[in-house]
């Protein structure tokens, strides 16, 4: 059957934010802060808005934002990339993604992803033509095991879409879960996709270590970031790419035709963004930090078994035996009309069978104030 769009619901982020609004609840569903990111970079998109040109920038993106992004990769990765040839700007992570696997998939092509994943890879993977291989991992440390792995790879792997840190299990992938990555993708000859959206919201002290980083990995992977998570702007779309120029060459064949261009004047602010002091980058996990603990400490004196949250701005915790319903989507529905509070199921993020039910994500990158009243509709219900 070639009715996959058709047969594709509405995204649960969608479904759940509209939910959230019918109910009047608080919503630590969808992903998105209730503070916008820095007031001086809104400045910038303004007066570039005033000033103009607000025409088509170059296909690849502005020069001071291609030049801003392979900066940072040397700044926080010590990652040589050629500002001119080896980066891609594009209307977010989600552009991105999408151009990634249109250029570097062909139709029949294996593709793995790992389970939970972040909704929007199997419909386009699939999309692209790709045969999806599902690789689990479990809570409540998402351990990646190697034998499982293994078994996804074979010779007609074109590539593995990693998100790290990953999205709704709020891990970061260890070195040594790393390098079983990269020892794979080499010895099969696959390309790595990497979506690392969340690269800056890491807790505790650990340090992002982007795939590309790794032996061998490269001249096969491409690495994702976006404007959206780093800067606190989700509704600017602002997304990059950096990657040898052997792939990023096919990626922008794809990015000319699904959005050609990015809005410049948003670029410009990104460019002065990505130059930010450390300050601002250790204040920015300083902040979620607090937010995460705010929301965790909370929930588990409400009684949810709470899982760790390593890194990006979302914890789950156990609604079995919570009385919330049957399940996570039932759960979830109960939260928001009953309780008042959104949240996002987490089998939402399974496309694979058996998908565990008694998890639901909740996004804490709110003010003090909206946790706080959150946690109180959720005591006053339980
Ligand atoms: N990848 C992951 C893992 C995400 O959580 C998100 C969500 N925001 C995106 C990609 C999309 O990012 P953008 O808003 O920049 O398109
Ligand atoms: N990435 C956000 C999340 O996981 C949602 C983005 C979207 O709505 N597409 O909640």
């Amino acid at each position: 059957t070639n009715a996959i769009f058709t047969g594709v619901p509405t995204t649960v982020f969608e479904v759940m934010s509209r939910l959230a609004i019918e109910h009047k609840a608080v919503n630590l569903g969808q992903g998105f802060p209730d503070v916008d990111g820095p007031e001086e970079l809104r400045r910038i998109a303004a007066e570039a808005t005033v000033a103009g040109p607000n025409q088509y920038p170059p296909m690849l993106g502005l020069a001071e934002l291609r030049e801003a992004v392979a900066a940072a990769n040397r700044r926080f990765y010590g990652l040589d990339i050629d500002p001119a040839s080896e980066v891609l700007v594009t209307s977010g992570a989600t552009e991105a993604i999408a151009d990634c696997l249109l250029g570097i998939v062909e139709p029949g092509d294996e593709v793995i992803l790992i389970e939970p994943l972040y909704d929007c890879y199997l419909p386009m993977a699939r999309r692209a033509g790709a045969e999806i291989k599902l690789v689990r991992v479990a809570p409540p440390d998402w351990r990646l095991d190697r034998d499982a792995l293994e078994a996804a790879f074979s010779e007609r792997t074109k590539a593995i879409l990693l998100n790290n840190p990953m999205n709704p299990a709020a891990k970061v992938f260890s070195e040594d879960e790393l390098a079983l990555i990269a020892e794979l993708c080499v010895k099969y000859d696959a390309y790595a996709i990497c979506d690392e959206v969340y690269e800056h919201l890491v807790f505790d002290g650990r340090k992002h270590r982007p795939l590309m980083t790794f032996e061998g990995m490269r001249e096969r992977s491409v690495r994702i970031g976006s404007a959206g998570k780093t800067f606190s702007f989700t509704g600017w779309k602002v997304g990059y790419i950096s990657g040898p120029a052997s792939l990023i060459g096919p990626v922008a064949k794809a990015h000319q035709f699904v959005t050609f261009t990015t809005p410049p004047n948003l670029q410009k602010a990104v460019a002065k963004g990505l130059a930010s002091d450390d300050a601002y980058y250790e204040g920015f996990v300083a902040d979620m930090t607090a937010k995460r603990d705010h929301l965790s400490d909370g929930l588990a004196r409400l009684g949810f078994p709470v899982l760790p949250c390593e890194g990006t701005y979302f914890v789950s915790v156990d609604i079995a035996g919570m009385g919330l319903g049957e399940d996570d989507v039932a759960a979830c529905r109960t939260l928001t009309v009953d309780a008042g509070v959104a949240a996002i199921p987490l089998s939402a993020f399974y496309p694979g069978k058996n998908a565990p039910k008694t998890f639901v994500r909740f996004c804490f990158c709110k003010r003090p104030e909206v946790l706080d009243a959150a946690l109180d509709r959720l005591e006053a219900y339980l």
